[in-house]
């Protein structure tokens, strides 16, 4: 009895001992360390906006963080958080001390409520190098007269005091990326767009490093002022019959061909519009083009660039659009010559465009030939000046079988009369890309 009593006392002090360790173990020990990290991950900053810290912990819940900020030998500040139980996720915006120009350390040290490490817990360290910079980038320009049309483009050369990580030309609410070139200059095309206000809206270069820190300069430039024609365009039930079909799959829940017409005139252009400047930006910082740009021979204009469209249904008006581009009209199915040297970023169906070719000549200007039948190159091919892009056709929201032809600046349609001009693009490109003795 005595013997049975005392098996029965160990069998039953061995399972205390286990549930004790267990409890421990469950509510004491944990394996996983915080997570600790710091916002923005850029490196430089000009201290106006705060640092993030975000710690987590995934097992017991934080014991403590502690930040500091180091420059040279000085801990310039320390910030030590000691948590109550039961918070896994901590988070602080940190302002930063006064700091000299130049590297300084953010160091943070979080640690958990585990009994792991003689009781001291998990700990996890995050250091890293930061460059506190506040000087702002001055901008010097290095092209002097720039003459604009409204609805055309020009060309901006300026040097930076320092690396730029966003630059270029703004006006109104279009902004135009400038390119960085081997020999350290920027080069910004841009437009001046139709609506944009010869007198109100005033084209501006900014400059942004690393840091944050911006630098606005304007520039000395005359821009003429331009009326753009407008148009009446009458929408026959025949039209819609021939070309509504090819739009159906967009808009499946609408049976009304004039209400499909409505919707593609509306959200597919807009949609298309957007697409047109997403290809915008597989640019190269080269301008491959070196000489004027080649129109479609023996083609007559049937449309211009900026004509300000009315649309009429049953002598109604119905709706209003801008053409971005001019319409060129030979025979059907006639080739469609590229405009000039360049790379294939776009070929394939482009909505209201249809099937659509677009060329990237470089810093930011591309041409786009729309409507075709057929197309006979393909994505990344390098093309020469007058090279068959395809055939002209009726694809797309087209009335008979035309090339529908734009010059883009940064995805902007820009009036391409200039682009076929000698003297234009001398006076106002070429002339300017010559280096200077
Ligand atoms: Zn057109």
């Amino acid at each position: 009895m005595a013997i049975r009593m005392k098996k029965g006392f160990w069998i039953f002090l061995v399972l205390v001992l286990a549930a004790g360790l267990g409890y421990v173990y469950v509510f004491h020990v944990d394996q996983e360390k915080p997570v600790v990290q710091a916002f923005p991950e850029e490196t430089h900053t000009n201290g106006d906006e705060p640092l993030e810290i975000r710690v987590h912990d995934p097992g017991l819940g934080l014991r403590s963080v502690e930040i500091s900020v180091i420059q040279g030998q000085e801990v310039k500040k320390t910030v030590l958080e000691e948590l109550g139980a039961g918070v896994h996720d901590w988070s602080s915006f940190i302002d930063l001390p006064d700091l000299v120009q130049g590297e300084f350390t953010l160091q943070i040290r979080a640690v958990d409520r585990s009994i792991l490490n003689w009781g001291r817990g998990n700990v996890s360290e995050l250091s890293r190098t930061m460059v506190f910079d506040s000087i702002p980038p001055s901008i010097s320009m290095v092209s002097n007269v720039h003459n604009l049309n409204q609805g055309g483009a020009g060309l901006v050369i300026y040097s930076l005091s320092k690396e730029a990580q966003h630059t270029g030309v703004r006006i109104g609410d279009y902004f135009f990326p400038a390119l960085k070139q081997p020999d350290g200059n920027y080069y910004c095309l841009f437009a001046f767009p139709y609506d944009a206000d010869p007198t109100g809206d005033i084209p501006r270069i900014e400059a942004r490093d690393r840091a944050g820190n911006e630098q606005v300069s304007g520039f000395n430039y005359h821009v003429n002022p331009r009326s753009f024609r407008q148009a009446r365009l009458n929408i026959s039930d025949n039209f819609l019959r021939s070309q509504m079909p090819q739009f159906e799959s967009h808009f499946p829940d609408e049976n009304d061909f004039f209400e499909v017409f409505l919707l593609v005139n509306r959200d597919l252009r807009e949609k298309n519009r957007a697409r047109i400047k997403e290809i915008a930006a597989r640019t190269s910082a080269d301008l491959s083009l070196d000489s004027p740009m080649l129109r479609k021979p023996n083609s007559a204009q049937m449309a211009g660039f900026a004509d300000h469209r009315t649309y009429y249904y049953n002598d109604e008006e119905v709706d209003r659009q801008v053409h971005m581009g001019v319409d060129l009209a030979s025979t059907a199915q006639a080739p469609v010559p590229a405009a000039g040297g360049g790379r294939v970023v776009f070929t394939g169906d482009l909505g209201i465009y249809g099937q659509t070719v677009v060329l990237d000549h470089g810093l930011g200007l591309q041409t786009l030939y729309a409507h075709l039948s057929s197309v006979h190159v393909q994505e990344e091919e390098e093309v020469e000046r007058g090279q068959n892009l395809g055939r002209t056709g009726t694809t797309g929201l087209a009335v008979g079988d035309h090339l529908h032809f734009e010059v883009l600046v940064s995805g902007v349609s820009v009036n391409p009369v200039e682009w076929w001009d000698p003297s234009w693009l001398e006076n106002n490109i070429f002339s300017k890309l010559k280096p200077k003795d």
